[in-house]
């Protein structure tokens, strides 16, 4: 048994078969076969390793060639150790004994020579290491053929361990068969992350290299509340996972219970709490969980996954479908085009070749750009405005010029709109993200032209502190607790107050329990959030009065580390809440 600790990003417990996605997407399948197909097995590895020393032996004369007989001795000792009677020996009675898989019984060998000779912390064994996982890919290869995308297909129930996922692929993972996942990059707020949330898959994320550790087909548990992920577990871990599986099920049951009721501090004080959405058939996902309206509607995941762009009627039909499902009074926040960064699309002649892409041509800044890009959406986002309760939000706004720029495009689609006699609701409220510090130091200049503000905490804490919110290696300065975040946060308030406009937070600090008696005593009455996340945030606001919540904000204030300031917000919770599992 292993135990390996990463990032929570998606609550829940798990426990499975490891479906293994290497660096180079291979999929590493399940562990067992029939025993009347052991012999079969042993042919098909012996047919695959055949073809793996003809790969070495071209290689070897491919690159003796180019650049030298020194280099190409390199495949030629890859050939020799595919060859290696002992090694096969052993791969095959893994097949023979236990009746494993060809592909697991290759990756098991071969990872645990690789992780011995890596922990010689040695440069001549660590290169040797790194030869053999090169050797494994190229038996895997002919055993499993080359695929696509490695999660295309899948039919059984399956733990995902990868290195990585991009925010597409975690979009169509389908979690009536992947229990969960975890990766070896990332960060809390990234997209991936994010994506996991919506659909309810629990994940870790971050965990570092770990993948050498593991073959498809071993036993995982994932435990997304404390960020844990345990590989071959032994009876009494896995019992014991079993039992708070079952906790965190009665636990959400629970707080089901709280649908109907209103998010209500006990002296009264109503809040809104509202969902976030990727695609508009998440709406439901809203309503399930009582949401008051949708806070954010992330719109460029229509623009994922595609080939070609979603023209104007498909936006306003996804639209339409969105309000229809919320109804009619509810408030929907529309946020335009966030493409780009780590929301890559097919529009390569769109997206940059960028050193930094998060510090790039990235959301309102690629639709400044691209004016029938922006003009499509805007114009959508009004026909679809006389049938409900929407708000057009511009994100990542950086400058005052930027949003007066998006507000005179908007202006030109209205008047087209006008001309063309198309009705459309004149009096739509604006909004803009608060997500650059650029921005949050600008609030009171901003606030008065816009309607209402919504804080996107996801980015301002990377912009805030220069941490990418992708990257695991600076998860730990990627703090929402941190003093600089909670400052800025403060005074985007003040400012909203003083002209009188709606405030919302809208990044993942809303959802996190540990978070919320901060976010209200600071004075926020509207949080939109994974819709997941309602029923506890409800909870605890359920649990709160006005006066101790901002009792608290101040302490929180007072602290010059996000450790103290994390510290303190744990304990008053658990103080208050002593259920809710704060990390
Ligand atoms: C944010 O940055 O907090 C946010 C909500 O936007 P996104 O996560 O889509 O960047
Ligand atoms: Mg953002």
């Amino acid at each position: 048994m292993e135990i390996k600790r990463g990032i929570p990003v998606s609550p829940g417990v798990a426990i499975g078969p490891a479906l293994v996605v290497d660096t180079e997407g291979i999929r590493i399948p399940r562990r067992y076969i029939d025993k009347s197909k052991i012999s079969d097995e042993v042919e098909r590895l012996r047919y695959a390793l055949r073809l793996a020393v003809a790969d070495a032996k071209v290689n070897q004369q491919a690159i003796t060639e180019k650049v030298g007989k020194q280099y190409g001795a390199i495949f030629a000792a890859h050939a020799l150790l595919i060859e290696d009677p002992e090694l096969i020996r052993e791969i095959e009675q893994l097949i023979t004994q236990k009746a494993h898989g060809a592909e697991y019984a290759v990756s098991r060998t071969m990872r645990r020579h690789a992780k011995a000779l890596a922990a010689l912390n040695q440069p001549i064994f660590s290169q040797r290491s790194t030869d053999l996982i090169d050797i494994e890919k190229s038996i895997l290869r002919h055993l499993v053929g080359e695929h696509g995308d490695p999660l295309q297909g899948l039919d059984v129930p399956a733990i995902i361990l990868a290195h990585d996922l991009t925010p597409s692929q975690t979009a169509n993972l389908d979690p009536k068969y992947v229990y969960a996942f975890a990766t070896e990059a990332g960060g809390k707020a990234s997209h991936t992350a994010i994506m996991a949330g919506v659909l309810e898959i629990p994940a870790v994320v971050g965990l570092g290299r770990f993948l050498m550790d593991v073959s498809g087909g071993d036993e995982v548990i994932i435990d997304g509340n404390r960020g844990v992920v345990i590989l071959n577990p032994d009876e009494e871990t896995r019992e014991r996972h079993l039992v708070l599986q079952k906790q965190f099920g009665f636990f959400a049951k629970r707080l089901d219970e709280l649908r109907t009721l209103p998010a209500q501090t006990l002296d009264g004080t109503r809040l809104l709490l509202l969902g976030n959405i990727e695609f508009p058939q998440e709406s439901s996902h809203c309503n399930d969980r009582g949401a008051d309206g949708v806070g954010l509607y992330r719109t460029e995941f229509l623009y994922l996954n595609k080939t070609e762009d979603p023209n104007e009627s498909e936006q306003f039909e996804a639209y339409m479908s969105v309000l229809r499902s919320i109804g009619p009074q509810k408030e929907v926040v529309i946020r335009t085009l966030d493409l780009g960064a780590d929301k890559l699309f097919h529009r390569d002649d769109l997206q940059m070749d960028e050193k930094n892409p998060f510090l790039g041509m990235r959301s309102v800044r690629l639709c400044l750009r691209n004016m029938a890009l922006f003009k499509t959406q805007l114009r959508a986002i009004l026909r679809a405005s006389p049938f409900g309760n929407l708000c057009i939000m511009f994100p990542m706004v950086s400058t005052l010029m930027e949003l007066r720029q998006c507000r005179m495009i908007l202006a030109d689609v209205k008047e087209e709109l006008e001309e063309e006699k198309i009705d459309f609701n004149r009096k739509i409220p604006i909004g803009t993200m608060i997500e650059v510090p650029s921005a949050a130091l600008m609030a009171e200049e901003l606030a008065k032209e816009v309607d209402f503000f919504s804080i996107g905490t996801n980015d301002l804490i990377q912009y805030t502190l220069a941490a990418d919110r992708t990257n695991e290696h600076v998860a730990s300065l990627y703090n929402a607790g941190d003093p600089s975040v909670l400052r800025l946060i403060d005074h985007v308030l003040r400012a909203a107050a003083k002209s009188r406009i709606d405030v919302c937070v809208c990044g993942e600090m809303s959802g996190d329990p540990v978070y919320t008696i901060l976010l209200v005593g600071l004075g926020l009455r509207q949080l939109s959030m994974t819709p997941q996340c309602i029923p506890e945030i409800k909870k605890i606001i359920r649990s709160i009065s006005i006066d101790e919540a901002k009792q608290i904000a101040q302490d929180a204030l007072r602290f010059e580390t996000a450790r103290d300031v994390n510290n303190f917000l744990r304990e008053q919770t658990r103080r208050i809440l002593p259920e809710v599992v704060v990390n």
